[in-house]
């Protein structure tokens, strides 16, 4: 199970954000309560038209979602890489998750104290960058310190010593590119051998972000801000590929609070052009930069959405998320593809998609694309 973390500056809205994403009732099926696991880690439903689609169509007594775990990190701060305050314990925190939403403050009010004395997201993106670089370039020295020992206590053509040899030099290679100001994750020819070296490493800056510009309710309506522009050229400058999103943590806060009385709810959004919640957009943005899709397995009892890595996993692997066993057993599958499902309306004919084709065996070669509804067939 991936998780993430917010990242950002002290007071630019993430425990708003954090709140606003749990106490949320989109893709929260009745029968599905999500889980609080402490204040500051959250499990989070992830929400699935598809999923609902394929309940209605298989008539499912109940449906099964994925969900996302989301951990609120403390604030970080300037100086934070050199331990000042909680600074390690942050960057520490950050280790652990796999995906980061940064968050960084795009509204003004002069109510709420900005640590750095103005608002600025660009400035702040900065300081965080800084902080995270000046901790990847400190672990980095490390883990090249300690390989350099590998190498050289190693048997000339032993094959440890020649591992160590080629994770030195991908060592130095990132130890150069962090010194440049630049993230890992922003060199885009590493070669699949090298990504299986900086992996090991769990660099922060390897890590794939999200970027929420927190703004006011009517700039979220407009999609713009002051801002934005100037943070879209810091990201393709420092994080490229990575994506912005404009969301807004006191349009979230009261449009969950007004969740009970839809009129109401409905009245608050058209006073925004009736803009909806940019939640579920979050949510399904981190699975697309961590490379996660699903498939499902749908019957009468339960409609089932499960998670896999796209592009790389197979049937069996696939099966094997289901039930481990299921791998080794793995006979073949049958696949239903999401874009033959789409058209159709319940209650499903599935006599007539098979008779049309659209009900294929997967061997055990089979890579299992998004949308997938599989049913597996296993020895014993
Ligand atoms: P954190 O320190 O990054 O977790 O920030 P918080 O979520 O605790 O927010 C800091 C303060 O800013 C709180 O008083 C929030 O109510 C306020 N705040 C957060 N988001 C918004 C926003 O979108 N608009 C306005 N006006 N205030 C916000």
């Amino acid at each position: 199970n991936l998780s993430s973390g917010i990242v950002g500056l002290a007071n630019v809205g993430k425990s708003t954000f954090f709140q606003a994403i749990t106490k949320s009732t989109i893709g929260n099926p009745a029968n599905y309560p999500f889980a609080t696991i402490d204040p500051e880690e959250a499990r989070i439903v992830v929400p699935s038209p598809k999923l609902d689609h394929l309940t209605s169509l298989y008539g499912s007594a109940k449906q099964v979602p994925v969900s996302l775990t989301i951990w609120d990190i403390a604030g970080l701060t300037r100086g934070a890489s050199s331990g000042e305050g909680l600074g390690n314990k942050f960057l520490s925190d950050i280790r652990a998750v796999d995906g980061i939403y940064q968050v960084c403050r795009g509204f003004r009010d002069d109510e709420i104290t900005h640590i750095e004395g103005s608002v600025d997201p660009v400035r702040d993106l900065t300081v965080v960058l800084d902080e995270l670089l000046l901790k990847d370039l400190e672990f980095v020295e490390g883990a090249i310190e300690r390989c350099k020992k590998r190498v050289k206590g190693g048997n000339k053509n032993s094959p440890d010593r020649k591992l160590a040899e080629e994770e030195l030099a991908t060592l130095e290679k990132t130890e150069t590119w962090l010194s440049e100001g630049k993230r890992v994750a922003s060199k885009k020819d590493w070669t699949p051998e090298e990504i299986d070296i900086l992996n090991i490493h769990t660099f922060l800056t390897a890590k794939p972000t999200v970027y929420l510009l927190n703004v006011n309710e009517g700039d979220y309506a407009a999609q713009t801000n002051e801002f934005s522009g100037e943070v879209q050229t810091w990201i393709d400058e420092n994080s490229p590929g990575d994506r912005l999103m404009l969301f807004s943590a006191a349009f979230e806060t009261q449009y969950n609070e007004l969740a009970e009385t839809p009129a109401l709810q409905q009245e608050y959004r058209d006073m925004y052009s009736g803009v909806d919640s940019v939640l579920p957009a979050i949510v399904a943005s981190m699975r697309e930069v961590l490379h996660l899709i699903s498939f499902y397995t749908c019957g009468p009892m339960e409609a089932r959405q499960w998670t896999i890595r796209e592009a790389i996993t197979t049937a069996p692997q696939a099966a094997g998320v289901i039930h481990t066993d299921l791998e080794k057993t793995f006979i073949s599958a049958t696949v239903t593809k999401w874009a033959d499902l789409v058209k159709e309306t319940a209650p499903l004919n599935e006599a007539k998609l098979k008779n049309a084709g659209k009900i294929v065996k997967a061997g055990k070669g089979y890579i299992v694309e998004d949308g997938d509804v599989m049913l597996v067939k296993a020895g014993s």
